[in-house]
């Protein structure tokens, strides 16, 4: 096999596109099951249907904020943590070279070199670059899996409104015995397809993921609806 074979095999693996694809896919389907979550609930209470339409919207709108703002503040405490220990590694090298060099010499006999070549690739690392190998070989930070803190606020923010907009679509059924019903149905398309996304952008088989979206999602709206439909008994 030759360089670029090997090169180009390496393009298969999934990790480069994981971060963003996860999120997108994870908001699409937290909007799926909190807005049919939601419907569901409110409509067991037999409500107006003008009623449900405005908290499938106020849903939507609300868990948008918050997805964006979640991921937002997850994301920049990871890139903070990351780069304080970023910084505290170019304090470390100009303090101390010697440690560093020998430190980065026994993260390689760990990997498995014998003492010598550690040593020596310790030595080339340091020459070409050595708080790119630290932070490669010590820290495990790598800057294509860096995630970036607005990119990620506004893929999950805009996935959960997608997501969302599957089962507000089901309100829109005719009468008002039938929209519950559509809500669900709408809700159920949807997380099969977010379980089907899923699986294949992480490579592996289909099935089962899928069931286990869909069995949560089903899960959730159920619990609500029983919810809804306990406040509608109760008359309060
Ligand atoms: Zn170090």
């Amino acid at each position: 096999m030759t360089l670029e074979e090997v090169y180009k095999r390496n393009l298969e693996h999934r990790t480069h596109r994981a971060g963003w694809l996860r999120a997108a896919v994870l908001g699409a389907n937290d909007g799926l099951v909190a807005t049919a979550s939601l419907m569901i609930g409110v409509s067991a209470a037999k409500v107006p249907g003008s009623f449900l339409i405005t908290a499938g919207i106020a849903g939507i709108v609300a868990g948008a904020m918050s997805m964006a703002v979640g991921e937002y503040v997850s994301v920049r405490s990871q890139n903070d943590i990351e780069e304080s220990d970023r910084l505290l590694e170019i304090q470390h090298l100009a303090i101390d070279p010697e440690a560093e060099l020998l430190e980065l010499e026994h993260i390689y006999i760990t990997r498995g070199l014998t003492q010598d070549l550690a040593h020596q690739v310790a030595v080339a690392m340091h020459e070409k670059d050595a708080l790119a190998a630290h932070l490669r070989d010590e820290l495990g930070q790598h800057p294509h899996t860096k995630a970036r803190p607005v990119q990620a606020s506004i893929a999950s923010a805009t996935s959960f409104i997608i997501g969302g907009l599957v089962p507000f679509m089901g309100a829109f059924a005719p009468n008002a015995g039938a929209k519950a019903w559509s809500i669900v149905g709408f809700a159920i398309v949807g997380l099969v397809m977010t379980g089907i996304v899923s699986a294949r952008s992480a490579g592996s088989p289909v099935l089962r993921p899928t069931i286990r979206v869909v069995l949560g999602g089903s899960i959730g709206m159920a619990i609500t609806a029983g919810i809804g439909h306990l406040v509608q008994l109760s008359g309060i």
